[in-house]
């Protein structure tokens, strides 16, 4: 293997480990960070993940509700939630796991989180301060992603960075948060034409499509930054969007799938929550 290998399992441990000790200096000023999940449904994936938010709230030491309601909910009854946990002084973030049942608009329901307590950055007011640059819930994965290349030591000012997906949740704001940081970025998408051509010329490739082993060798430059956000399931295997077999000899530094991109959205979550908490104890 020539590339060096992007550990997210790692780095997100180190950031694991500082963080224990600011929530502890929150406890002493007599405030604990507390972060709500609502799930709705049974996705088995949802699940997963909010087993794992959690989790890793427990190990951090941050307060976790979980509220779990029936696909059958309706609307107006998950608005009622929100607005309980907008007004409880216990929780400082608050995320519903998406997707949600089709009778339910998502629209509305992000809409109805408070910015305040918007940990995973997806509020309209979050989107649009992140894209004019003013400080707030940076979006879990695109932060992570950015914090990954961060950590290779790579500057990152003037590089073209490649985004192929353009979803609300990675591929938009993962470019939008390179570009703040003075990137050349190029959207990819399902209607790109000769899209190796872009690919092919990026110094970092971030890859954000949902399609297993989507990204090959001939499509990446030699030396590059290879970034793989997707998570798939084949034969009951985690597997990323990028073949990695093949990538890890042409790229400079890739992630794995698992133990890269996921484990570093989490604790960017947490993150978010250590934020809000210390809005708490200035406010
Ligand atoms: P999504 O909403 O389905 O978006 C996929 C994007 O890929 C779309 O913009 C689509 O283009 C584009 N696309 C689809 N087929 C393509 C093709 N043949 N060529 C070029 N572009 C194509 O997915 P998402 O929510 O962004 O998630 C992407 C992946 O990341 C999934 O595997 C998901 O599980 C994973 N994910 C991981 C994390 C994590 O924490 N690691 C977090 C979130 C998501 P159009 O817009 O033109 O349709």
């Amino acid at each position: 293997m020539s590339a060096q290998l992007i550990n997210g399992k790692e780095l997100a441990s180190e950031k694991r480990e500082s963080m224990k000790k600011e929530v502890e200096m929150l406890k002493e000023q007599g405030v604990k960070p507390g972060l709500a999940v609502i799930l709705v449904g049974q996705d088995p994936a949802s699940e997963t993940y909010v087993r794992s938010k959690h989790r890793a709230c427990e190990n951090t030491g941050i307060h976790s509700v979980s509220i779990k309601l029936p696909d059958t909910v309706s609307e107006e009854e998950l608005l009622g939630h929100i607005d309980k946990l907008n007004e409880d002084d216990a929780i400082d973030g608050i995320l519903v796991q998406l997707p949600l049942p089709k009778h339910i608009n998502e629209d509305a329901v992000i809409e109805r989180i408070s910015p305040k307590k918007d940990v995973d950055g997806f509020h309209p007011i979050s989107v649009g301060k992140m894209m004019i640059g003013q400080e707030t819930f940076l979006p879990c994965t695109p932060h992570g992603v950015l914090e990954m290349v961060r950590k290779t030591g790579i500057e990152v000012s003037g590089k073209h960075v490649v985004v192929i997906g353009r979803s609300n949740i990675v591929g938009k704001p993962v470019g939008q948060l390179f570009l703040n940081e003075n990137a050349t970025v190029t959207y990819c998408h399902s209607r790109t034409q000769n899209m190796q051509k872009h690919t092919k010329d990026a110094d970092i490739l971030i890859v954000a499509v949902g399609i297993p082993k989507f990204v090959k060798d001939q499509d990446v430059k030699e030396g590059a930054v290879v970034i793989d956000v997707g998570i798939n399931r084949v034969d009951g295997k985690l597997c990323g969007d990028v073949d990695f077999e093949e990538v890890k000899e042409v790229a400079g530094a890739i992630t794995p799938v698992p133990g890269g991109v996921g484990p570093m959205t989490i604790t960017m979550l947490l993150e978010n929550t250590i934020q809000s908490a210390k809005a708490r104890v200035r406010s």
